[in-house]
């Protein structure tokens, strides 16, 4: 499980028994029937854990899935939590929320609009955990009187592929940034780099494309590199194979679970030796199985290199050693056994 808070909520948290993703790992109750506003990865991984734990779970989504991931990936870890068991509000936006009852927990009356009718919903629950995204507090540290450019919008600071912003001696690294990943290891790494380059000479450059990360939703999602869609966009669609397949973990057969659930797909430049620029994967341990492909991603592995590896078996992660069906192709891509 991933870990932290949307603090920008605290205040509305204790007024209204509402929670953010902090609150809730803190809560010194049972939270019942919850309803999480937004569809980052918090909030599919908040709204995940706690349908794992029995709770009835909703989650609200203003648009769609884990923006900025692959969308086919996203919408798959969202139908697996729906089978499982979670509620999903699409399209719809909360516009009031009323405390009933106070209490550990309290009870609370949620009325919220529709996106694209005139239709208005209410319903009931006993937390409400908002999980919208954070702002950057930049705007209280003085980068106007120094001349740094931010984004009024969100407080984000654009900077070039040296993390140096338009001022040439100010640097910005981490979540900050505009338009790059918000993790921990990304953070990590930037600085160390900068550092490196600043005071030791280096000339090497924090990688932004191929970050591997995972999405720890009850299916988990890895990923590694550009989406399907933007892949698509940068290299056109007759310059990339998808190559995918389904399969069955063997720790899920013997109880029957899922099957033609878990999902494998990497995308391949074809003017470049079909070398792999995307890498996606759902299901079990993604992030051990997602970190491997990732160094391996960084050394540019092609679709040949996978081809010519020996696969582990029984493992999830062998697939990407024996893809063979491309999307394009329109073939069965479903799996029968392990
Ligand atoms: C719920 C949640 C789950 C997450 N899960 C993961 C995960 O599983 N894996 C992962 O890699 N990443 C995860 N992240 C993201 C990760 O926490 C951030 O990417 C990372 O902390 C960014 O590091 P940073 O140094 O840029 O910012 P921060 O860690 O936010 O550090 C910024 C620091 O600056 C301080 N500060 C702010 N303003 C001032 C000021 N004016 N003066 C002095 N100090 C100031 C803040 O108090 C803070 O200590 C998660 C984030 C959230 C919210």
């Amino acid at each position: 499980m991933r870990y932290g808070c949307i603090a920008s909520c605290s205040f509305v948290h204790q007024l209204l028994c509402l929670s953010t993703s902090d609150d809730l790992f803190s809560l010194p109750y049972c939270p019942g029937k919850t309803l999480v506003i937004g569809a980052s990865y918090v909030a599919l991984e908040c709204g995940g854990f706690l349908a794992g734990l029995g709770l009835d779970v909703t989650i609200m989504v203003r648009s769609i899935l884990l923006r900025g991931f692959d969308q086919d990936m996203a919408n798959r870890a969202g139908e697996h939590m729906e089978t499982h068991g979670v509620k999903f509000i699409r399209r719809f936006v909360p516009t009031k929320i009323e405390e009933l009852e106070a209490g550990s927990p309290g009870r609370l009356r949620v009325t919220a609009k529709s996106t694209e009718t005139d239709e208005i919903i209410e319903d009931e629950y006993n937390t409400v955990l908002i999980a919208v995204g954070r702002d950057a507090c930049t705007d209280k540290i003085g980068l106007d009187k120094a001349g740094v450019k931010v984004n009024p919008k969100n407080g984000k600071i654009p900077v070039n592929d040296e993390e140096q912003t338009n001022v040439p001696h100010i640097y910005a690294i981490g979540d900050i940034l505009e338009g790059k990943w918000e993790l921990t290891p990304v953070a990590i790494q930037a600085g160390r780099l900068l550092a490196r380059r600043l005071y030791s000479g280096s000339t090497v450059k924090c990688d932004y494309i191929n970050v591997p990360t995972t999405v720890f939703t009850p299916l988990e999602y890895g990923a590694c590199g550009l989406s399907e869609e933007r892949a698509t966009e940068l290299y056109g669609q007759d310059n990339i194979s998808v190559y995918h397949s389904l399969f069955w973990p063997l720790e899920f057969t013997v109880p029957g679970r899922d099957n033609n659930r878990c999902y494998a797909k990497i995308i391949c430049n074809t003017l470049d030796d079909d070398r792999v620029i995307g890498f996606h994967y759902l299901g079990p341990n993604a992030g051990e199985v997602t970190q491997g492909f990732g160094v391996a991603m960084k050394c540019g592995v092609t679709k040949e290199q996978l081809d010519t590896t020996i696969g582990i078996h029984p493992t999830c992660a062998e697939v990407f050693t024996t893809l063979q069906v491309t999307k394009r192709s329109g073939g069965d891509i479903t799996q029968a056994g392990c």
